[in-house]
């Protein structure tokens, strides 16, 4: 007499899933107790992305992207009350280190095809900043929302042209490209995470990705209390905790393994979503606009094309969840955030328009084609189309 299930299994949007070895890394690590934030799977998994990246590329594996952001303004020399532009449309963890270090955010909305800071609009913003307060902005941070890549042509020229170092959060888009490079190796420097949703994943942690050895050994020395070479501890600088463990590393050894399937598998249901959605008037699949993007797709969006407000949205979303389906909302922008409320935004009404009209839909590597076929025909039905 056992209870009717009534309860569907759970899909969510992005969830980790190890391809076998991570296991056998981390045995390793334990086999010869490497129990500690150094070792032999960081250096192998530094190794691995850096072979990955390629473009000459130096990575620094640290204990989160947020970490590694912190760090990327730390050796831009970013200081308290230096402004720093930071693209508005993103995930907080872009901006908050900048408050960490004492700095201001000045908001930077995108520009319509590939959501990311708007390059017309940064130029705007700098020339604006050098008016009003004789100083340039101390860096940029520009982002790869979703694994979309920005338009890095244009935002390398304008970081040359003004001197102001170009920070590259990519923590959505490994495996992206944009022309021929990689995303993570567009910006002085890079920023990947492997937090539990990402792309990969070695539990939580992140990597800063630079352009000299010099500058990855500046990583590490900050990332491990900035103690000098001396046989005591000596400090002349403060420090941090950052490093990775050698037990995530391990993890993310083994999960270098599954990075190309995991890419090809979000891409392949990214591809099934446009097709389910391609006669439905009501709804667009954010998608690469040209040939030269490719998006990892880390997250498939939709946006909801007849309103500009959130009823569409939620609606689909609650219902949805009443099917144990996870969506979410798209992020809400910076500027609109009650905790940066005083900063400084530079808009153009875009991120306003777009963020509460959209959705992110399922689309890991536990998301199965089947999956997606279900999560289309319940939104069609919905919203009756
Ligand atoms: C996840 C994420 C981060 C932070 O990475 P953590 O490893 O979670 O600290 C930063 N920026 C963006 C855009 C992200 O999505």
């Amino acid at each position: 007499m056992g209870k009717a299930i009534t309860q569907y299994p759970p899909i969510h949007l992005c969830v980790a899933s190890m391809g076998g070895y991570e296991e056998k890394y981390v045995k390793e690590a334990f086999d010869c107790n490497w129990i500690a934030p150094l070792g032999p799977n960081v250096d192998a998994f530094e190794k691995s992305l850096e072979d990955y990246l390629g473009n000459g590329k130096h990575v620094a594996a640290l204990s989160s992207g947020t970490a590694a952001l912190h760090l990327a303004l730390v050796l831009a020399g970013v200081q308290a009350n230096d402004e720093v532009l930071c693209q508005s449309w993103t995930f907080s963890a872009s901006a908050n280190p900048i408050i960490y270090q004492g700095a201001t955010p000045i908001f930077v909305d995108s520009e319509e095809s590939t959501w990311n800071i708007s390059p017309k609009l940064l130029e705007y913003a700098i020339e604006d900043r050098i008016n009003k307060t004789g100083k340039k902005p101390k860096a940029i941070i520009a982002v790869d929302l979703y694994g979309m890549p920005a338009k890095w042509e244009e935002l390398v020229e304008i970081s040359k042209h003004y001197d102001i170092p170009l920070i590259e959060d990519a923590a959505e888009a490994l495996g992206s490209t944009y022309k021929e490079g990689k995303c993570g190796t567009f910006g002085q420097y890079g920023v990947v995470s492997f937090n539990g949703n990402k792309m990969i994943t070695t539990s939580g942690g992140g990597a800063l990705i630079s352009g000299s050895i010099e500058e990855k050994k500046k990583a590490l020395y900050y990332s491990t209390q900035a103690r000098e070479l001396y046989p005591w501890y000596e400090h002349k600088r403060v420090g941090y905790n950052y490093r990775l463990s050698n037990i995530c590393a391990g993890i993310g050894r083994g999960q270098m393994e599954v990075l190309e399937k995991h890419i090809e598998h979000h891409r392949n249901l990214n591809k099934l979503y446009k097709v389910l959605f391609e006669e439905t008037e009501k709804i667009t699949v954010h998608h690469n606009p040209s040939s030269l993007f490719k998006s990892n797709f880390w997250l498939t969006t939709i946006i909801f094309k007849e309103r500009n407000d959130f009823e569409i949205a939620e609606t689909v979303r609650e219902y949805l969840a009443s099917k144990n389906i996870e969506s979410r909302p798209l992020w809400k922008p910076m500027h609109l955030q009650p905790v940066f409320k005083h900063a400084p935004h530079y808009g153009n009404g875009i991120s306003d328009n777009l963020w509460h009209r959209g959705l992110c839909l399922p689309s890991g590597p536990k998301v199965s084609e089947e999956d997606v076929k279900w999560i289309a025909t319940l939104i069609k039905e919905i919203i009756d189309c």
